[in-house]
């Protein structure tokens, strides 16, 4: 019979890129713990118009790279394919905006996107999603990328940059539009087909075109950053002003724009030449008209999103395990009734106890352990029992002690003589 297999961009994730992963998730819960983020857990299925109505339905995302589907009860439904829509909906859900007046929310889950698999990027992926909700002062836009350094310092990353921009608001953007308009409207046969259709719906998504003539128009195109209005120039002072009092170094690109259509004002990225080609692993910015459009009253937002298989990427190996672990070979069924005490004793200390499930032979035992990389062996068979002891080996040195019968005090004497 064939062989059932994931689906295409998708995988298992196991042994060290796991312990990586794990060890990414109990960094970012400690930092949002000391800067008072609460933790939800937001289910994986939505409503299809969750996502379209947040997102935007001019975005690559919404038009092509949902998992989208019908469900029995003839509902469109769609696996999310970022976290962001999903706590504005609970947060609005939950009523906390009549509650708090600040809301600092973060959660950690499964994402999906059927996009072209490729290294470092799957249909399904992780990311770590950070939202505050109620502060309009850019404060928190510097506190936001001032955490985000502290979390890749204990994480041990050090090459990254970070790019900052401001998008605007609803007024510099229409007025920005028009000017944008008449530029690419000269530059139209350098145009892809997906960016034509864009300078009549959306023109400022040609900036996340990935064709190379796009690229090469859109660097020459005027930036939005120039045609800020005042508010909206005084805030991103204001945050760069915040950012050196972190002490964080970012640059500023006026090319950045994030393939969202929520954004207003701040938007940044963090990137690493690690990465290859997908070269961002961090992304996020301000959204303060989101909550409005879903339907909550007007509330600021700012968050961002960890790709954490892309910052697993960038991640040292671990260092050596710490595990606690030691064989059991025995022999005869005395010594096998020793087991179940001594598994029990090894367990309440901490002690991960391996043993051969079948009876075998002292000889196939110690090469079993030896497979195990298992550096102490308890050795017990009918010659011990009669002597009262336990013998402890050491497979590396070769030196050899005898440790009391009894599980409980054998098991501590095993700690005491090997530091474990
Ligand atoms: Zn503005
Ligand atoms: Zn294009």
């Amino acid at each position: 019979m064939e062989k059932i297999r994931t689906l295409r961009g998708f995988r298992d994730i196991v042994g060290e890129e796991l312990e990586k992963f794990r060890r990414v998730e109990a960094v970012f819960r400690g930092h949002c713990g000391i800067l008072g983020f609460r933790e939800i857990e937001l289910p994986v299925l939505e409503k299809t118009e969750l996502f379209v109505r947040s997102i935007g339905d001019t975005t690559d995302i919404v038009e092509k790279e949902m998992f989208t589907f019908t469900d029995i009860g003839g509902d469109s439904l769609t696996m999310r394919p970022e976290a962001t829509a999903g706590m504005v909906r609970s947060y609005l859900q939950e009523g906390l905006h009549a509650k708090e007046r600040m809301t600092k929310v973060f959660t950690m889950g499964p994402m999906f996107r059927h996009e072209r698999p490729q290294k470092g990027r799957y249909r399904e992926f992780h990311q770590i999603d950070v939202e505050v909700f109620g502060v309009k002062e850019p404060l928190v836009d510097a506190e936001l990328i001032w955490m985000i350094r502290m979390f890749l310092g204990e994480l041990g990353v050090e090459k990254y940059r970070i790019e900052v921009n401001s998008v605007g608001c609803k007024t510099c953007r229409e007025s920005f539009r028009g000017v944008l308009v008449d530029f690419f409207e000269t530059r139209k046969g350098e145009l892809c087909e997906d960016c034509l259709r864009r300078l009549e719906r959306n023109p400022l998504r040609i900036f996340d075109c990935k064709n190379e003539q796009c690229i090469r128009v859109t660097g020459d195109s005027p930036f939005l950053f120039d045609s800020l209005c005042g508010e909206c120039r005084d805030h991103f002072e204001l945050f760069q002003g915040y950012i050196e009092d972190f002490g964080v170094s970012v640059e500023t690109n006026k090319r950045l724009v994030r393939g969202l259509d929520y954004y207003t004002k701040t938007v940044f990225e963090v990137t690493s030449d690690d990465l290859g080609a997908q070269k961002a692993f961090i992304a996020g910015g301000r959204y303060d008209n989101l909550v409005g459009e879903m339907g909550g009253p007007a509330t600021a937002g700012i968050g961002f999103a960890v790709g954490v298989e892309r910052l697993v990427m960038l991640l040292a190996p671990l260092s050596g395990k710490t595990e606690k672990r030691c064989f059991f070979a025995h022999v005869g069924d005395q010594a096998r009734g020793r087991l179940i005490p001594l598994l029990k004793a090894s367990a309440a200390r901490g002690i991960n106890l391996l043993y051969s499930y079948e009876a075998k032979s002292l000889k196939s035992q110690m090469r079993y352990a030896d497979n195990l990389g298992c550096g102490f062996v308890l050795i017990l068979g009918d010659d011990e029992i009669q002597k009262g002891v336990i013998v402890l080996r050491d497979m590396t040195g070769k030196t050899q002690h005898e440790l009391p019968l009894d599980p409980e005090k054998a098991i501590e004497e095993l700690e005491r003589l090997n530091g474990l």
